[in-house]
């Protein structure tokens, strides 16, 4: 699928053929999130929307409950959506499919041929899937090739949103000292739940310390991403986590305290601070047109990162990183904040498509 660039090199030029993609989940929170993102995109271009019977039919326009801050794409109003199942011309899928329906959904479209980039939870955990964060594991990919023997096209996913920040700020940490146990609160936007996740009146002055099977995500799923691809299996990063989430009304944005304990002792705050602000990875090296020029910010103000003021920082690609202190009953503590929908949703899957473009994949 490769298209020629427009100008010589800069991978973020638009290309005269951009790839054309679907969207399964094309009108939920998520999925209006890849129909913004993609209308400029210099590589891909909308082609087809999916969604549930209830949309199935009707142009995107109709179908979706446009909610975003900026206006419905005219290129993607005409679309008619088509049904879960129906046959795609687009060999690059994106979705963000409710979790009910993904799996199957996903493992169909794999097997016709197609590449699948999914937010949902459904094979993140797959022994031969990537849980694709590409600052961290873009050589996780090599798990593609076990796919391939039992499937034509493969599943790449990306992680919950929580993890997403989790993951990305305690990486240069792990890599260089290493995180023997971690302790993690969230606070996380209500745009995580989808547009009928939480009722206003349930959550307007009010914080709801229970989202179901969330923990249990962001106490397992950095292991896999800061674990290994050994050539045949996935082997997990020996942490421990302990993770407790809560609902709170802001639009988008989680937030979250994080304490830890590091394997080696001998460090100071000044070199993790350096660590974190210079952390950079593969979709940097590359110039990935989504990529942030820094995966993380270090903020120096005592009272950020703040989900109103942070969230948007280089488009809302980057995980904003403050208040590294010492911690009195383990290591250090800090606080970080990733756009659940943007980093944590939508965005991620655009990057790990790109990086599967820039390496040959699609
Ligand atoms: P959402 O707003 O509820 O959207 C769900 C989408 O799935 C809609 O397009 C819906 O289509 C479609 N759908 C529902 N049931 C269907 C069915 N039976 N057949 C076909 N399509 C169906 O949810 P969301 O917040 O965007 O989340 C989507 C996925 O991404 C979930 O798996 C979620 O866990 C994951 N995720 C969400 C976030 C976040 O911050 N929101 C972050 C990371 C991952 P209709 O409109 O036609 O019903």
């Amino acid at each position: 699928m490769t298209a020629t660039l427009t100008t010589e090199s800069p991978a973020r030029a638009a290309r005269t053929n951009r790839i054309p993609v679907a969207v399964l989940g094309a009108t939920g929170s998520v999925g209006q999130r890849f129909v913004q993102l993609l209308e400029a995109h210099p590589w891909f271009r909308l082609h087809e929307v999916v969604a549930s019977e209830r949309s199935a039919g009707k142009t995107y326009g109709e179908a979706a409950n446009w909610r975003l801050e900026t206006l419905l794409p005219d290129s993607a109003a005409p679309l008619r959506v088509k049904a879960l199942g129906d046959d795609l011309e687009s060999k690059l899928v994106f979705s963000g499919l409710d979790s009910s329906v993904a799996g199957q959904a996903e493992e169909d479209y794999a097997n016709r041929g197609c590449a699948v980039i999914t937010n949902s939870k459904n094979h993140r955990m797959d022994a031969d899937v990537p849980l694709l964060l590409p600052e961290i594991n873009a050589d996780h990919l090599a798990a593609i090739e076990k796919q391939r023997t039992h499937r034509s096209g493969y599943i790449v996913t990306n992680s919950n949103c929580s993890t997403m920040g989790l993951a990305l700020a305690i990486a240069p940490i792990e890599k260089r000292w290493g995180i023997e146990q971690l302790h993690v609160t969230t606070m996380q936007a209500v745009s995580g739940a989808g547009y009928n996740g939480v009722a206003s009146y349930a959550i307007l002055d009010n914080v709801i310390p229970y989202i179901s099977g969330e923990e249990e995500k962001i106490e397992s799923e950095p292991r896999k991403i800061l674990g290994k691809w050994d050539g045949d299996r996935f082997i997990d990063a020996p942490m421990r986590i302990s993770a407790q989430v809560n609902r709170v009304p802001t639009i988008d944005g989680h937030l979250m305290t994080i304490s830890l304990r590091m394997r080696d002792r001998e460090f100071d705050l000044d070199a993790i601070r350096e660590a974190l602000d210079s952390f950079s990875g593969v979709p940097q090296e590359l110039g990935l047109p989504s990529a942030p020029k820094k995966p993380i910010h270090y903020i120096d103000a005592p009272d950020r990162p703040q989900p109103r003021l942070d969230r948007d920082r280089e488009n809302g690609m980057s995980v904003s990183v403050g208040r590294l202190r010492p911690c009195p009953l383990l290591d250090i503590r800090m606080v970080a904040l990733v756009h659940n929908t943007i980093r944590g949703a939508a965005g991620a899957a655009l990057l790990n498509a790109e990086l599967l473009e820039a390496r040959g994949l699609l």
